[in-house]
Order: C-alpha cells, then sequence, then structure tokens
C-alpha cells in the first residue's frame, strides 16, 4: 500500500534492527484518514473469503480494525490481554509471548462472542514473529471455528512471522512488508 510506505518512510523511525516505532499514526496517535484507506484494502483482499467477524488484539489493532469491520458491516471482536489466567468456564485463553514487551500475557476471548459457524478474520498492526496472531488463531480454533484471514498492517518480512503462518495454512494480507530496518534504513519488498 504505497501511501502506508510513504507515511513509514516519513514518520517512521527504527529503534533497532528489529523494532520500527509508528507512534504519529498509528501506535499512539492515530490517523483516523489513513486507517480508513487501511480498511477499504483489507475490505478488498478479503470481501470474497465468507468473513463473519472480525478479531484483533488489543490495543494498536483495534484502529485498522474498527475501521475494516465498518466498511465490511461486520462484527468485531477486541481480544483482552490479561496478566493471570481466568479459572470460570466462561473464556478461552491462551499463553502469548510478547515481542515489544518480552513477557506473558492470557489472550483472552469470552465465549459469548464466536461460535463453531464463524469465519474471522485477525487483524494486527504488526506481524514479528507470529506469536500474537497464532495466539489469536487458537483462540478461534478452540471453539471450533475457522480462521478464514489474517491482515496486517505492518510486516517485517525479515522476521519469521509470515512463513510460520502460512506453513499452517493462512491466507495472509500484509498492507506493508519491511525487508530490512536499520538505522535510518526502512526498506521495502518490491511486490
Ligand atoms: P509477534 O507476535 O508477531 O511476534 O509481534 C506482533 C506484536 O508485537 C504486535 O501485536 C505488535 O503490537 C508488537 N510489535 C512487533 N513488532 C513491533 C514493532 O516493530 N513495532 C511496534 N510498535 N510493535 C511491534
Amino acid at each position: 500500500m504505497k501511501k502506508l510506505e510513504e507515511r513509514i518512510l516519513k514518520e517512521g523511525r527504527a529503534l533497532s534492527k528489529e523494532v520500527l516505532k509508528v507512534d504519529s499514526f498509528l501506535n499512539h496517535a492515530v490517523d483516523t484518514k489513513l486507517m480508513y484507506d487501511i480498511g477499504e484494502e483489507f475490505k478488498k483482499y478479503f470481501e470474497n473469503h465468507n468473513i463473519t467477524k472480525i478479531f484483533t488484539i488489543e490495543s494498536s489493532g483495534i484502529a485498522p480494525a474498527v475501521m475494516t469491520a465498518f466498511l465490511m458491516d461486520l462484527p468485531m471482536v477486541t481480544l483482552k490481554k490479561k496478566t493471570s489466567k481466568i479459572l470460570n468456564g466462561e473464556v478461552y485463553q491462551t499463553t502469548v509471548h510478547s515481542f515489544t514487551k518480552d513477557s506473558d500475557y492470557e489472550l483472552t476471548l469470552s465465549k459469548d462472542y464466536i461460535n463453531s459457524n464463524d469465519k474471522v478474520l485477525i487483524i494486527d498492526d504488526f506481524l514479528a514473529n507470529g506469536e500474537a496472531a497464532k495466539g489469536a488463531a487458537r483462540l478461534v480454533e478452540e471453539a471450533g471455528a475457522k480462521v478464514s484471514g489474517i491482515g496486517i498492517v505492518i510486516e517485517k518480512s525479515f522476521q519469521p512471522g509470515r512463513e510460520i503462518l502460512e506453513e499452517k495454512g493462512y491466507d495472509i494480507c500484509s498492507l506493508a512488508r519491511i525487508s530490512k530496518l536499520d538505522k535510518d534504513v526502512i526498506e521495502f519488498i518490491e511486490e
């Protein structure tokens, strides 16, 4: 997505060879018009996938997911990050390792918001090692539902997330694919 790549080049900052900061339009301040355009792109890619619900992971996935859900006229659910296990049988939970915080959390979904007929599109802001997306997919599949796609705003293609998710057979649409990150260097995969 050209407009997104231009914005990343203009305002993104590589904190290291592995972490990109895009606080000015995605992770802290949110450019709602850009989020709308991102929603249009995901809609274009996924509109014939028979999606019934859009899931995201709190908190930076919410903005792109809400626009996509609005444009596709679908319900949206935010998966919650809890610090401890809930043992009441009303939720699905799975442990996920956070790339940015280097700690674990319990990704949590209430059983009220999924059923076995659902075909779910998972949307997240970044794809690095694939832990967050894999965790979301585990919850969907534990409920007997299907993961019908994964939409990523910024994929760091030099990290293994995409390969891991593709091996599991998921259909992934990433709107910007970064091939190299370093101080003052942000390069994209030519598509
Ligand atoms: P993964 O689970 O694929 O290893 O990492 C994805 C999650 O970690 C995303 O939900 C995102 O919040 C966070 N993340 C991974 N890499 C980056 C990055 O370079 N910048 C920012 N801002 N977040 C990242």
